[in-house]
């Protein structure tokens, strides 16, 4: 930012900007993330113990991490740390933009400024000095840390409210309409990418979005033509394709789960419309099924408390055929929980033990998502049969995979165990 532009905002936001860039200033970003990452660690594990997923094949070898964040130049992975460092650069504006609009927080606009500066800093040092420690859980979990700091603690709570509501209200007609089709698990699972294109924390979704929250007056039909149309017409490249294994074990009518573990992403279409119709055929199939989620807000991602206080009531009181979600729910064949994370990926090492409890009787494990299913999880190996599930929209992820931006992973391993 040039000096002048600095200047004029100051001068714009006034003396609050001042005192809260001085109190930036004097703490000292570097110190920031320095120090403070132990300290809010160590009293995040106190809140809740944290314990390893059940079900990891050797915990001693499990890598959160995919990809190479920092693999020097010498390596032959040919994204760098620079283009992960523009990753998220380029996925900031943003996050800036829905701080800025945070209603619940006092001088949201000064505030969500000193974010910016912030993040940009981190992200200029990050470039500038060799840090070992750099991966992609290290960038979401400081991102996050600074916009909680500033007092932003779910700034895409409003936009998430919204798309919850408008999903609910368009679910009836795509559970109608894919019984109708008898619909299988291909297209449950394209389904669950058509939902997965939602996704705040990336630039390329982002501008897709805001291309699609621009049409005035959609209702629910059109909201489940939509996401029909995109299911049909954005969902045939698989970038990772296990799809015929899945598929395959599946159909065996004679192994069906017997528990089924998910770790959903994001809120609106992509848990509603995408995830649940999946976890209702698992339902109708006699498995049973528990959606794991955020117990802290991390960008647009849903949050236990979401599905517990209006996506879980919603479906105990709404009329699918052979009301398959109010029986589950009610003979608690279906249930959500904590999954103790605060972050848009995860590291299956530390997970609330009550949801490692409630997972400890899975055979099946489903990863949705860039995060949990692509950036962090698709290399670990599990002793249960596993499936990861999401679109690609980091064109550096899609390099990586071989694939365009826009492909789909359908990842699926028989565990150890189970076959
Ligand atoms: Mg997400």
């Amino acid at each position: 930012m040039t000096l002048g532009k600095k200047s004029a905002q100051i001068e714009r936001s006034g003396k609050t900007f001042i005192h809260l860039m001085t109190a930036a200033v004097a703490n000292g970003t570097e110190d920031i993330y320095r120090n403070n990452n132990e300290e809010e660690e160590n009293e995040r594990k106190m809140k809740s113990k944290m314990v390893p997923f059940p079900h990891l094949k050797d915990i001693s070898t499990y890598e959160p991490t995919t990809f190479q964040y920092n693999p020097g130049e010498a390596h032959p992975q040919p994204i760098k740390k620079r283009d992960w460092i523009r990753v998220f650069r380029m996925a900031l504006p943003e996050f800036t933009k829905r701080a800025r609009m945070d209603a619940s927080v006092e001088d949201s606009e000064a505030k969500s400024e000193v974010f910016r500066v912030q993040f940009e800093k981190y992200l200029d040092d990050l470039n500038e000095n060799e840090d070992e420690k750099m991966n992609v859980i290290h960038m979401c979990r400081f991102r996050d840390e600074c916009l909680r700091r500033l007092g932003f603690y779910d700034c895409f709570g409003t936009v998430k409210r919204e798309e919850n509501v408008k999903a609910l209200e368009a679910l009836p007609r795509v559970l109608e309409k894919l019984d109708e089709e008898n619909a299988g698990i291909l297209e449950l699972v394209k389904g669950v990418f058509a939902g997965n294109i939602f996704d705040l924390g990336a630039a390329a979704s982002q501008a897709l979005f805001s291309s699609s929250a621009n049409k005035e007056g959609e209702g629910e039909d059109d909201i489940a033509k939509s996401f029909f149309e995109t299911r049909d017409t954005k969902t045939d490249v698989f970038v990772v394709n296990d799809f015929d294994a899945l598929k395959e074990r599946w159909s065996d009518a004679t192994r069906v789960h017997k528990k089924c573990c998910i770790f959903v992403d994001n809120a609106g279409a992509d848990v509603i419309l995408g995830v649940l119709p999946l976890a209702r055929a698992m339902l109708k199939r006699g498995t049973k099924v528990v959606l794991c989620a955020n117990d802290v807000p991390s960008i647009n991602d849903i949050t236990i408390k979401e599905l517990e206080d209006l996506v879980f009531p919603t479906l105990l009181r709404m009329n699918d055929k052979d009301n398959v979600f109010k029986n589950a729910i009610e003979s608690k064949q279906f249930a959500c929980i904590g999954s103790g994370s605060d972050l848009p990926v995860i590291d299956l090492r530390e997970i609330s033990e009550s949801c490692a409890n409630e997972c400890l009787d899975c055979d099946l494990v489903v990863l949705i998502g860039m995060g949990r299913g692509i950036e962090t999880n698709l290399r670990a190996e599990f002793n249960i049969d596993r499936i990861n599930l999401g679109m690609v929209k980091h064109k550096e992820v899609a390099q990586l995979l071989g694939g365009p931006l826009y492909s789909c992973v359908c990842a699926f391993t028989a565990g150890a165990k189970t076959t």
